[in-house]
């Protein structure tokens, strides 16, 4: 009999694993040690200025290829004068190298027992944990997070390589003794790896999901391309240099930058790679999914977009509700994909409620990222800041009322960045488009609802189904939301994020219906099956 969990409302069961999160800030917290990851990060930050601006290599079987003739200039999105760096503008060719790289490396890491692949991941963890602050840094650069949320992205990444190693050790690297239905027969069933996969990452947890899947792809003996988005490519390279300096061995791990129409397309019509996995919004995974099965049926594991709905029901803790709701909607700019976009509250408590989340809203410091200080930093890019401000002018054209923010921040120095003010939007029709289609950008839209099941039916009406939140403080409405939302990462009641801040190993991050392709989620235990494909042996003896 395997031990009770005592939590509340949840009747499951646990499986040993030996694991524990990093959690970086949490642990500075209670140990008393903040000042000091304060100023490591400080310190990380002042030796990166020095080094911004940079041309870097892409990594083809082992070796840094240098030379090309067309590099991508890649700028912060909090000042767009300074630059990050110049990357290589990959190109078809190189894709299809790369791809021949991963090819040729196969047979001897198929062949590299797991125990010294789950290995591989412990010693990433160990060289990520000491460069922390170094990585933190480039992202707070690179893609604008706060110093806070880019150590959460960190240690999150670390938390991936140490718990898919730990799952190939529980699971005894997927090697399992079966039935003998008939005397002198042996039975077992081997997961094996697929092949050649790609990993085409996103913007907005560059270390850490690019890494989880990286990990994922290469713990089970796939070898990997990967491409990192255009807006992240320094996170990219700083998560190959952590895999290369833990010993990653040549060609089992190569990198091409460039553009997803050319590099990922690339990738994506050649017949030798044999799975993909990807995070990203719906129309490119979509796309992927169709088009990955012109030579052959191939694995698609495809995290994709969110439209997540928080519900506050007449029964919530109002206090509980504002703040699990201001961090779901506004923590890193709304750009997170379990970010809150919708607000359902019920009709007799909704100005109360939004009278307390407005108090939190008046008290954000949106700043340069790097400043401690900072709670909102930039958004990613001019096309994010398009997104918002037409959001905004069709709110107002169709009614809607703007109960605060609505526009670009220009003070001072903000001016040169892509600042946006968090931005609230009630009175619209359920039915509007702004209920549907995801922004990426902090925008909320409110819907005041009379019934559980009316508010729970509209958090449903959409084709994505990641996150969801409730807030009540009554166990008979939070099983009815448990029970009937259509979404793969739900929480009652939780102030730290009331749809977001998933952790690995805690929450499993899936999505369903046009939120993901597997219905398996990162971070969890059932997630490294997919990127192998099981082998039945039997052997008879007599
Ligand atoms: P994106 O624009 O869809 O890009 C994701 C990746 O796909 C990038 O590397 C992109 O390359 C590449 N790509 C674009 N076109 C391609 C093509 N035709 N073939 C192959 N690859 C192609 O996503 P994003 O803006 O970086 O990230 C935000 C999105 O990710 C949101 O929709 C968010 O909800 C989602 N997301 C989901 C999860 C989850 O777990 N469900 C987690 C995080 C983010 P380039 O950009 O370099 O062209
Ligand atoms: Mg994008």
């Amino acid at each position: 009999m395997l031990p009770r969990v005592a939590a509340e409302g949840l009747r499951c069961y646990t499986v040993p694993m030996n694991f524990r999160n990093i959690n970086t800030w949490f642990h500075a917290a209670q140990d008393g040690s903040v000042e000091a990851v304060h100023s490591r990060f400080e310190a990380a930050w002042k030796a990166l200025s020095a080094e911004l601006g940079r041309t870097w290599p892409q990594h083809i079987g082992g070796k840094d290829v240098t030379g090309h003739v067309a590099h991508a200039e890649k700028f912060t999105p909090f000042d767009g004068r300074i630059l990050v760096g110049r990357f290589p503008v990959g190109t078809r060719e190189e894709a299809l190298a790369a791809v021949a790289a991963a090819k040729a490396a196969l047979p001897a890491w198929r062949a590299t027992a797991w125990q010294e692949r789950a290995a591989l991941l412990d010693r990433t963890a160990d060289v990520m944990t000491r460069r922390h602050a170094e990585l933190s840094a480039v992202m707070t650069a690179e893609n604008g997070k706060s110093r806070f949320e880019a150590g959460i992205d960190v240690d999150e990444a670390i938390d991936f390589c140490r718990s898919y190693a730990e799952q190939m050790r529980a699971h005894n690297g997927f090697i399992t003794r079966m039935g003998s239905p008939f005397p002198g027969e042996m039975n077992e069933t081997r997961f094996v790896p697929f092949g050649v996969f790609a990993v085409i990452a996103p913007f907005n947890f560059p270390i850490a999901i690019t890494a989880g899947m990286t990990v994922g792809a290469l713990v089970t003996g796939n070898t990997v391309v990967l491409k990192p988005t255009q807006d992240t490519p320094l996170c990219g390279e700083m998560v190959y240099q952590c895999l290369k300096e833990a010993g990653v061995p040549d060609g089992v791990l190569n990198v091409v930058h460039g553009s997803g129409s050319v590099v990922g397309q690339a990738m994506v019509d050649s017949p030798d790679v044999d799975g993909f996995v990807f995070t990203g919004s719906v129309g490119v995974g979509l796309g992927i999914l169709h088009a990955a099965q012109q030579h052959m049926a191939k694995p698609v594991i495809a995290e994709m977009g969110g439209k997540n709905p928080i519900i506050v029901t007449a029964k919530a803790d109002l206090d509980k509700a504002a703040e699990g709701v201001f961090n779901a909607a506004f923590g890193f700019s709304g750009q997170k994909c379990s970010a809150c976009s919708r607000l359902y509250v019920h009709e007799s408590v909704a100005d109360a409620l939004i009278e307390r989340i407005l108090a939190r809203v008046k008290a954000v410091v949106i700043g340069h990222p790097a400043e401690r200080a900072t709670w909102m930093g930039p958004i990613i890019n001019a096309k994010a800041v398009k997104t918002f401000v037409e959001a905004v002018a069709l709110a107002k054209k169709d009614g809607g009322r703007v109960l605060c923010g609505g526009e670009r921040v220009l003070e001072g120095a903000l001016e040169h960045g892509n600042f946006v003010q968090p931005t609230i939007v009630d009175g619209l029709p359920a039915s509007h488009e702004l209920f549907r289609r995801e922004l990426f950008v902090p925008f909320v839209a409110v819907n005041r609802f009379q019934t559980l099941e009316e508010a729970v039916a509209r958090a449903n009406d959409v084709e994505f189904g990641l996150t969801a939140g409730i807030f009540t403080e009554d166990a008979g409405e939070r099983e009815r939301f448990f029970n009937n939302i259509e979404a793969g990462v739900t929480y009652c009641n939780r102030r730290r994020g009331g749809s977001t801040g998933a952790v690995v190993d805690a929450q499993t991050f899936t999505g369903w219906k046009n939120s993901g392709t597997t219905g398996r989620g990162a971070g969890g235990r059932n997630y490294l099956q997919q990127f192998m494909r099981e082998q039945s042996r039997t052997i008879v003896t007599d």
